[in-house]
């Protein structure tokens, strides 16, 4: 058995099987029949080793994560999942790194009943790129470009959680173990909110994921919309962990931390009392922050009222 059989032999045996795959793993190609009515929805994320995750990952996390912020774009266009790409580089064929990181992949593709389809494998630095497919009824995807002035800014989850994990991992904050696990959880294994997305696609105006922190993320659905955005400071949702050290760590981390995958929507004021239902019904946290305004750019504003500014504004890769 070549190496490449081996990987094949990994994600060929997966366990979900939608009946909308013609052709699936195998072939030159796959083969998929969306539904009639429906548009695809198509997104990438490319994971590096060194940038986006440690080295020495859990492989079981990588999967994990790898296919998490790909559903996290979906969600955030209100798409239902249905298919999945997998393209991997690896330095070596190690088949315990290889079957730790399937079931990663796997435990969340099966939550969500989302098809591995096809891929790639080459030998080369540690990398992961996952291509997600997924489904909206016609003309019904969530765009940043649809915020209004007037609308109300919420957020699913909470925020901060995964920066402060990071700071923790590099020991710039001493946390005690406790929130330690809670906090590389979040970092390690986010949730896309696939649900949020889809039951709020009718009633949101925009939305958006934040991978990139929430004035860096929010700031692109405000120059999408031509709008501008006044987020209340004090209204950012905290985990408990979070909250306990936040004396100590401030605020920016819950406000320009990346690596949440929570959702950022917009609701116009005539919806707020139908979202607020959507998520008590749904069982998901949804947060108003602030509200869209006219002037362009995020602005902040402390519990006093008085303008606040973060000391930094999001994470670019090339900055
Ligand atoms: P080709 O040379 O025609 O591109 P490959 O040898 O690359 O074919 O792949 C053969 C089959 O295995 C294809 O169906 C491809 O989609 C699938 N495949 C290869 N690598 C992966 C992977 N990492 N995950 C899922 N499917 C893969
Ligand atoms: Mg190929």
């Amino acid at each position: 058995m070549t190496e490449f059989e081996l990987i094949r032999q990994y994600f060929a045996s997966q366990p979900i099987a939608r009946n909308d795959v013609r052709v699936g793993i195998g072939d030159d190609a796959a083969v998929i029949d969306p539904p009639a009515g429906t548009e695809t929805v198509v997104t990438t994320d490319v994971l590096v080793a060194g940038v986006h995750f440690f080295e020495d990952v859990d492989p079981a996390d990588l999967g994990h994560k790898s296919l998490a912020v790909n559903l996290s774009d979906l969600a955030a266009m209100g798409a239902e999942p249905a298919w999945f790409l997998l393209d991997i580089t690896l330095p070596g064929v190690d088949p315990s790194w290889i079957e730790r990181f399937a079931r990663g992949l796997f435990d969340l593709a099966q939550i969500h009943r989302v098809q591995l389809i096809g891929g790639d494998t080459a030998r080369g630095p540690l990398s992961v790129t996952i291509t997600a497919i997924g489904l909206v009824p016609r003309g019904a995807a969530l765009r940043r470009s649809g915020a209004r002035i007037g609308d109300s800014i919420c957020v699913t989850g909470t925020l901060g959680d995964a920066a402060l994990a990071l700071a923790v991992r590099r020991g710039e904050v001493q946390v005690e173990a406790a929130a330690r696990s809670a906090l590389a959880q979040r970092l390690n294994r986010p949730t896309p909110r696939i649900e949020a997305g889809k039951a709020l696609r009718d009633v949101a105006s925009s939305a958006i994921d934040i991978s990139d922190g929430l004035l860096a993320d929010l700031g692109h659905v405000v120059t999408a919309s031509g709008v501008g955005a006044r987020l209340r400071r004090d209204s950012v949702p905290l985990s408990d962990a979070y909250r306990a050290h936040l004396a100590q760590v401030g605020w920016d981390r819950a406000l320009a931390g990346g690596d949440d995958y929570e959702l950022c929507l917009t609701i116009p004021r005539s919806r707020a009392d139908d979202a607020r239902a959507i998520a008590e019904r749904m069982n998901f946290s949804l947060t108003p922050v602030g509200e869209i305004t006219a002037g362009g750019g995020v602005e902040i504003y402390d519990a006093e009222g008085r303008l606040y500014r973060p000391t930094r504004r999001g994470y670019d890769h090339f900055a």
